[in-house]
């Protein structure tokens, strides 16, 4: 029977309502915290929560990771590119919209990668999506191989390219490799990986997965979303850690986390920058960025080229938590990087400890679940920056420790 013929007529109300209760059955409903960060006080901040005014809180979930979003250059930079330009570009890239703001930061950005172009988007997430569904659509018959713990961006370009693709077990050279033996060698083939994972915080072997590409011959996309400004001499991530760039097909970076403005874009030779700037709808159909964001970047990507203080601090603070967080016997995850996951495994839980920390700690920390994460892998994520100090971590620690005993939560073995 067609819906044409059913005499009920659809309850939209209903149907909303059962989508939304779902969630808090699963214990999975989101609620944003409502808060202002002081400027030359990270990670400190006033959270809108309670009814007696705004209370001072410490922020430990923040992907502005080096504190860059208040670094004094960034907003200097921002200051004198409002005044001198004004707010918002006025266009397009193609129509007026291409400021000399952004033809300098891409210059900047193809230089941290050691490419020969770049390419500004949005947002990360949208340089993912248009980069990877316009690649794909542009090489006919083409496969791409996707790590299964990709970023939602990069799925949703993959899946709106309408290409074959191909999952592998995450950071698993030899399935890969099963796949890529198993499909013709002839047609188009593109992996796509991320170097640092923000949620298991781990990091993918690019050399090998590169060595499987070449062999292959199929092109390589990784995301370095994480690792962006906060690895290698001068910020450019983990391939520019492990001396690695040049072998990567195209480089994707976000603007908005450890650069701490806002905004994507890829890294890659001429010709493909080409090809994504004259056929992506996400690139071609929307405003470019503000000139005041892309002045700000343009200052946190040209700082941290020239300052490792930042990244030293951030590795020191993320090692010491992890220390003091195992020494607690708290359940916190095996990390390779800055990240520091804390292992809760139910959504309730993880919600329940995330709003005591913060109702009775001043601690601000977002639990993880569900879509984010597997379920079942429910866990706060830690983000310790240069800022945080040995005092701020001993009295999370203490929380979490009253916290995990209150709640008689599972400790670490
Ligand atoms: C956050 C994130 C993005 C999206 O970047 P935005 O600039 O926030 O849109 C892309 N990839 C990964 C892995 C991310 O974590």
């Amino acid at each position: 029977m067609s819906s044409a013929d059913s005499p009920v007529p659809v309850d939209y109300g209903r149907v909303f309502t059962s989508a939304i209760d779902r969630l808090h059955a699963e214990g999975r409903y989101r609620v944003f915290i409502d808060i202002l960060r002081n400027k030359g006080m990270f990670p400190n901040a006033r959270c809108f929560a309670g009814h007696n005014g705004p209370k001072p809180i410490t922020v430990w979930c923040s992907n502005d990771y080096l504190a860059m979003g208040q670094h004094p250059k960034v907003i200097a930079a921002m200051e004198e590119a409002l005044h001198d330009v004004g707010a918002g570009s006025g266009g397009t890239r193609n129509i007026g919209g291409n400021t000399h703001y952004h033809v300098d930061l891409e210059h900047e950005l193809a230089d941290l990668h050691g490419k020969e172009n770049a390419l500004l988007f949005t947002s990360g997430y949208v340089s993912n999506e248009a980069t990877l569904s316009t690649l794909a659509k542009v090489l006919p018959g083409c496969i791409v191989y996707s790590d299964e713990l990709n970023h939602a961006s990069m799925i949703a370009g993959i899946r709106n390219s309408g290409c074959e693709k191909r999952v592998f077990r995450h950071n698993d050279l030899a399935h890969l490799e099963e796949l890529l033996a198993a499909d013709d060698a002839n047609v188009p083939k593109l992996i796509a990986f991320e170097s640092v994972y923000s949620m298991d915080a781990d990091i993918a072997p690019i050399a090998e997965i590169c060595d499987l590409a070449d062999k292959y011959n199929a092109l390589t996309y990784l995301d370095e979303v994480h690792a962006v400004g906060m690895y290698g001499p001068r910020g450019g991530g983990i391939s520019d850690r492990e001396g690695l760039a040049d072998r990567l097909t195209i480089i994707e970076g976000t603007l908005g986390k450890a650069f701490g403005v806002m905004g994507g874009y890829i890294a890659a030779d001429q010709m493909i920058i080409d090809v994504i700037r004259s056929y992506a709808p996400g690139f071609i159909f929307t405003t470019s960025l503000s000139p005041v964001l892309v002045a700000g970047a343009l200052a946190s990507v040209r700082h941290l080229k020239g300052s490792s203080e930042e990244r030293d601090g951030q590795q020191a603070a993320a090692a010491k938590l992890k220390a003091m967080m195992a020494d607690a016997g708290l359940p916190v995850m095996a990390s390779t990087t800055h990240i520091v996951p804390l292992m809760v495994g139910d959504p309730v839980k993880a919600k329940k400890i995330s709003d005591i920390l913060l109702a009775e700690y001043g601690v601000y920390v977002q639990p993880i679940n569900y879509p984010t994460v597997p379920r079942g892998t429910e866990r706060l994520r830690f983000t310790p920056g240069p800022a945080h100090d040995e005092g701020m971590m001993r009295d999370l620690v203490d929380a979490l420790v009253e916290i995990w005993g209150r709640l008689e939560l599972r400790r670490a073995a």
